[in-house]
C-alpha cells in the first residue's frame, strides 16, 4: 500500500491479564527498536514511546493494561488505532482478558491476538484459540478473521512478525494526520515535577507542535516552554504520531484531555468538536432508550438466573463473576452504564474511583429485588414522569430581568405552582433541566401560588436558561 504523505505512525496499546507478559513484550519491543538505538539517549519513562520497525515508525502506549485506555474512553476519546490483546499460551483467556475484550468491543478498535510464552514447553495455542472461539473471538483458522501471532515476549520469537501484522492492520485502517486541521493531541499521563512544574505527555494526532506555542487542555492553558522525547531528548516540535511530554502548562491536566494549540471557546468536555466526541455522542444517543448495565455476580447461577430475566430494553455492556474493578467504574464512566452488583462488593480502589468520578454501585442480594428495580427502571426511560405527581404547568411568555435575576413571564396553564416547587423546564417535548420555584412576583406583590388563568413572574433557584414558549411543570415525587 501506498504511504500517503500524511499518514502517522499507528498508535498502539498492549492490554492483557495480568502476568501474560504486556510488560515484558513492551520491553522486549524498545530494546529491538532502531530509534532508541540511534538517538543513543537515556530511556525514560513518559507514557508511550516510538519504536521503527522497516522504516516505519509505530508508538506504542506503554502503560499497559486496560486502565489507562478506558480513562482516555471515559473522556470519549480515542487515542489508540490498534490493541494487542496478550494471552498466556499457557494459561489461556482468563477473566480480564474477557474485560478487556468488553473495551475493545465498545470502543470499536481494531485488535489482534499475541500468543505469548510460546517458548514454555506446555504452550498450548490450539487450546487458547479454541478458548477465544468460546468467548466470541474467531482467530484465523478457527472461522474468522482475527490475526493471531504466536510470539515469546522472553526470547523475542515472533515479534518481527508481530509487528509486521500490526503495520498491516494500520495501513488497511488508513490512518491518516490531517495537516490542514489545526493542531490536536490528547493527554496520556500528567504528573507535578516538584522542580519543573505541571507535565504532560501528550500524543499528537494532528498538525505539529512547537517551542513556544500556546496550548489548550480542557480549561487549562499554557505556553510550550521545552518538549521531551522518550529518549529524554530535548526536541523542537512534536509531528503526528509522536509521544512528547510538554513543559509549560500552567496546571496539571488529566488524562484523556484533548490538547488544542489555541484558546478555544470549547473544553474536551464541553461540546463536541472531535470526531471523537461525536462518536461518543452518536454511541450515546443510539442507545438513549435502553437501560445499559454492568453486571458482577458472585457465582455463574446467579448471574445466569439474573440476565435471563432481563427483557428487551436492557444492555449488558458487561457481565462477570466477581467484585466490582476499577475497569468496570471506567466501562461504566465510558458507556453511561449502571454497575449493577448482585452479592459482590467493590475492591477499596474501584469503591475510590467510584467516588471520585460519581459512579453509583447499586447492590443487590435478592434476585426479586434486583429485577423489580431494573422493572421501574425502565419505565421510568420509556415515561420519565412516572414516579412524579404534576401539581401545575405554565407557558413562558417573556424573558425579562429584575436586579440582575432572570424573571420568566409565565401563564400558569393548569394546576398551580408554589414558591418551593420542584420544576422540570421543558423545550419542545424535551426536559432540558430541573430547578426549584425561587419566588413567584405580581407586579410588585409576593406570591406564595399562582393558580390556573395567572399571570406571573418566576424566578429561579438555579440558572436555568429559559426561553419564551418552554414550558414549567412542577411535580412532587411519589
Ligand atoms: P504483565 O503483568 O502482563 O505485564 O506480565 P509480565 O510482563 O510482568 O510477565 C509476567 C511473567 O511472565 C514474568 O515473570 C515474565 O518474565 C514472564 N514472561 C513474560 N513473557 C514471557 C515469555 O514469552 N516466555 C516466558 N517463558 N515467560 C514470560
Amino acid at each position: 500500500m501506498t504511504k500517503n504523505k500524511s499518514s502517522r505512525p499507528p498508535i498502539i496499546t498492549i492490554m492483557g491479564h495480568i502476568d501474560h507478559g504486556k510488560t515484558t513484550l513492551l520491553d522486549a519491543l524498545r530494546q529491538t527498536s532502531i530509534a532508541q538505538k540511534e538517538s543513543g539517549g537515556i530511556t525514560q519513562h513518559i507514557g508511550a514511546y516510538q519504536l521503527e520497525h522497516k522504516k516505519r515508525k509505530l508508538t506504542f502506549i506503554d502503560t499497559p493494561g486496560h486502565a489507562a485506555f478506558a480513562a482516555m474512553r471515559s473522556r470519549g476519546v480515542k487515542v489508540t488505532d490498534l490493541v494487542v490483546l496478550v494471552i498466556d499460551a499457557v494459561e489461556s483467556v482468563k477473566p480480564q482478558t474477557k474485560e478487556c475484550l468488553d473495551h475493545i468491543n465498545n470502543a470499536k478498535a481494531p485488535f489482534l491476538i499475541a500468543l505469548n510464552k510460546i517458548d514454555l514447553p506446555n504452550a498450548s495455542p490450539d487450546i487458547v484459540k479454541k478458548d477465544l472461539a468460546d468467548a466470541g473471538v474467531l482467530v484465523e483458522g478457527y472461522g474468522g478473521d482475527i490475526v493471531c501471532v504466536e510470539i515469546s515476549a522472553k526470547t523475542k520469537k515472533g515479534l518481527d512478525q508481530l509487528l509486521e501484522m500490526i503495520l498491516l492492520l494500520a495501513d488497511m485502517q488508513q490512518i491518516k494526520a490531517n495537516p490542514k486541521k489545526p493542531f490536536e493531541a490528547v493527554v496520556i499521563e500528567s504528573s507535578l515535577d516538584q522542580r519543573k512544574g505541571p507535565l504532560a505527555t501528550i500524543i499528537v494526532k494532528n498538525n505539529t507542535l512547537k517551542i513556544g506555542d500556546n496550548i489548550q487542555a480542557g480549561s487549562i492553558t499554557g505556553k510550550v516552554k521545552a518538549l521531551f522525547d522518550h529518549n529524554n531528548q530535548l526536541i523542537k516540535k512534536a509531528i503526528p504520531g509522536q509521544p512528547v511530554q510538554v513543559l509549560g502548562f500552567k496546571k496539571v491536566p488529566a488524562v484523556g484531555t484533548i490538547v488544542t494549540d489555541s484558546e478555544l471557546p470549547w473544553s474536551s468536555e464541553g461540546a463536541g468538536h472531535s470526531e471523537q466526541s461525536k462518536e461518543k455522542s452518536d454511541l450515546n444517543k443510539k442507545s438513549d432508550l435502553k437501560l445499559k448495565i454492568i453486571l458482577k455476580a458472585d457465582v455463574t447461577g446467579t448471574l445466569e438466573a439474573i440476565t435471563q430475566n432481563l427483557g428487551d430494553e436492557v444492555i449488558i455492556i458487561s457481565q462477570g463473576i466477581g467484585n466490582i474493578t476499577e475497569s468496570d467504574i471506567l466501562l461504566a464512566q465510558s458507556t453511561k452504564a449502571q454497575i449493577i452488583a448482585f452479592r459482590v462488593e467493590p475492591t477499596s480502589a474501584a469503591a475510590k474511583l467510584a467516588d471520585i468520578e460519581s459512579i453509583f454501585i447499586q447492590k443487590y442480594s435478592l434476585i426479586h429485588d434486583l429485577l423489580e428495580d431494573i422493572q421501574q427502571q425502565i419505565l421510568k426511560l420509556l415515561e420519565p414522569t412516572i414516579d412524579e405527581e404534576i401539581l401545575g404547568e405554565a407557558k413562558i411568555i417573556a424573558q425579562f430581568t429584575v436586579k440582575g435575576t432572570p424573571i420568566a413571564g409565565c401563564q400558569v396553564t393548569s394546576g398551580k405552582l408554589t414558591k418551593g416547587n420542584t420544576i422540570h423546564l421543558i423545550r419542545n417535548k424535551n426536559q432540558l433541566s430541573d430547578s426549584k420555584i425561587k419566588s413567584i412576583h405580581q407586579e410588585k406583590e409576593i406570591l406564595a401560588q399562582a393558580k390556573k388563568g395567572q399571570e406571573c413572574g418566576i424566578a429561579f433557584n438555579t440558572d436555568i436558561n429559559f426561553m419564551p414558549k418552554d414550558k414549567i411543570i412542577a411535580y412532587k415525587k411519589i
